[in-house]
């Protein structure tokens, strides 16, 4: 297992974490799921959900799964996996902006330095 030297605490990986978490929460839609969520790997439902990775995200990082208990190969696996989800969130106007300030853009640029740093 690798061990990497973050430039950030723990505390701060968890809370990197929580945004894609509430942003996936929230544009997930639920109402067809016969699993309410719960990522279910032998259903072949679950298998062909369009909605696949985020589900499987959002259990993997659940925050009753403590950021301690967690590699650190784990958190950089999922880290990088939240920001390709909220890169395609961007619209074509963020892209065009040089420096945006949004949520989503400051998330992206502190968690690419944690990673960049990280790799
Ligand atoms: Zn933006």
């Amino acid at each position: 297992m690798t061990t990497i030297q973050w430039e950030v605490s723990r505390e701060e990986l968890a809370e990197l974490l929580a945004y894609p978490r509430r942003k996936m929460r929230d544009n997930m839609d639920v109402r067809f799921c016969p699993h309410a969520a719960f990522y279910n790997p032998v259903d072949e439902r679950c298998i062909y959900c369009h909605q696949d990775m985020e589900c499987k995200w959002l259990n993997h990082n659940d925050e009753l799964v403590s950021i301690e208990d967690k590699s650190d190969e784990d958190i950089k696996r999922e880290l990088t996996k939240a920001m390709d989800y909220v890169e395609a969130q961007l619209t074509a106007a963020h892209l065009n902006r040089r420096a945006c300030t949004c949520d989503n853009c400051n998330w992206l640029n502190r968690v690419r330095k944690v990673l960049a740093v990280a790799r």
